[in-house]
């Protein structure tokens, strides 16, 4: 039976993406790309190509390096404390989960204070955003993948540095990117498979930290190409054709509407039902992870039945959240939303 597969991450990869990795691993009577040195002029060239296509479709300026390093989005909750804006307070914005574990990283490395937050709510929302005044850097989670909200406006900073986590919606939408001076995302989601992290950094607000790890250091990094120990080849490779793939689509402005209307049809199904209840309050809605509960919790077992029935894959909500939550990201295809609309639509009357 066909699977049709919702997980938040690792998720759905395109066929053709697939079939294009496929291909670039295995090539008859050379070396595969996973067999090659990193220091040698393909696996450089696949570096920098990716590169430059992440600077094409996020319209980075010369101002920003790109780097791709191990360590998955959780090893920048690290990293960041220990190189950006040494000597001040670093402030997090709290909107859920992976926010929560990005400043009680922090919290074990410097003073960290928190400058909105939306627990109050049980992170429901997207809270209201005091514009950022102060010196130091203001870290936020764009889309909050567990709770399925995101932010559609983004903080206003006037002194200091914003830096995003992009894990889960990077390159779903057109915005201005160059707003951040940092944005970092692991490539599990968007970008295709994990095991690397792209990293878009600003090199003005990179400093030199005294005594530090040169495996912790954005310095070292930088100044090796990502090439300071064995890179992440494989992910990159990956990540290197879906970008690919996005520029075949028409570019990020074509997904985002694309995606905009994936999660509009799944949104309307669960308001229009009895069945269902949206967990995030709609103007703080994601595009990305769209979570849910069924009304009457008994009906679950015959609801679980019926998507497992269907080769509905990855369904549940998240082992702290519990109830539903499907992931729309880039690459899963409009015509899945639709067969799981029917399944819902049908279910909840
Ligand atoms: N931030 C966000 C928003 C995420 O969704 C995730 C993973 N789901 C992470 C951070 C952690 O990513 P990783 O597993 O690559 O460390």
């Amino acid at each position: 039976m066909k699977s049709y597969n919702f997980y938040a991450g690792p998720s759905i990869i395109a066929p053709e993406v697939l079939d294009a990795f496929q291909q670039a691993i295995r090539q008859n009577n050379s070396l595969s790309m996973l067999e090659r040195s990193h220091r040698g002029k393909e696996i450089t060239q696949l570096f920098e190509e990716t590169k430059s296509l992440v600077r094409e479709l996020m319209q980075l300026t010369d101002e920003y390096e790109i780097l791709f390093l191990h360590g998955g989005a959780r090893l920048q909750n690290v990293m960041i404390p220990y190189n950006i804006a040494l000597d001040k307070t670093a402030t997090y914005i709290d909107t859920g989960n992976w926010s929560v574990k990005s400043y009680q990283e922090s919290e074990l490395i410097r003073p960290t204070k928190i400058w909105a937050s939306s627990a109050q709510q049980n992170y429901s929302l997207i809270p209201d955003i005091p514009e950022f005044n102060e010196d130091g850097y203001l870290h936020f989670t764009s889309n909050n993948t567990v709770q399925g909200t995101q932010f559609h406006q983004f903080p206003k900073v006037k002194e200091g540095i914003l830096i995003a986590d992009m894990s889960s919606d990077i390159l779903s939408r057109q915005i201005d990117y160059t707003q951040f001076d940092m944005i970092y995302a692991g490539l599990q989601k968007n970008l295709g498979t994990a095991g690397g992290t792209l990293v878009v950094v600003k090199k003005s607000i990179i400093e030199k930290a005294p005594n530090l790890p040169s495996m912790l250091s954005y310095h070292q990094h930088i100044k090796a190409n990502s090439m300071l120990n064995t890179p992440p080849v494989a992910a990159v490779l990956m990540a290197n054709l879906v970008l690919k793939w996005i520029i075949q689509q028409g570019g990020v402005s074509a997904l985002e509407m694309i995606n905009k209307r994936k999660a509009k049809k799944l949104y309307d199904v669960i308001d229009q039902s009895d069945s269902f209840e949206a967990y995030a309050e709609s103007s703080s809605r994601s595009l990305m992870n769209v979570c849910f509960k069924l009304k009457e919790e008994d009906t679950s077992s015959d609801f679980h039945r019926l998507l497992d029935e269907k080769g509905i894959i990855g369904y549940k909500g998240h082992r702290s959240k519990g109830g539903y939550r499907v992931s729309l990201y880039n690459m899963l295809p409009e015509s899945h939303v639709d067969y799981l609309v029917e399944i819902m639509t049908k279910f909840g009357g």
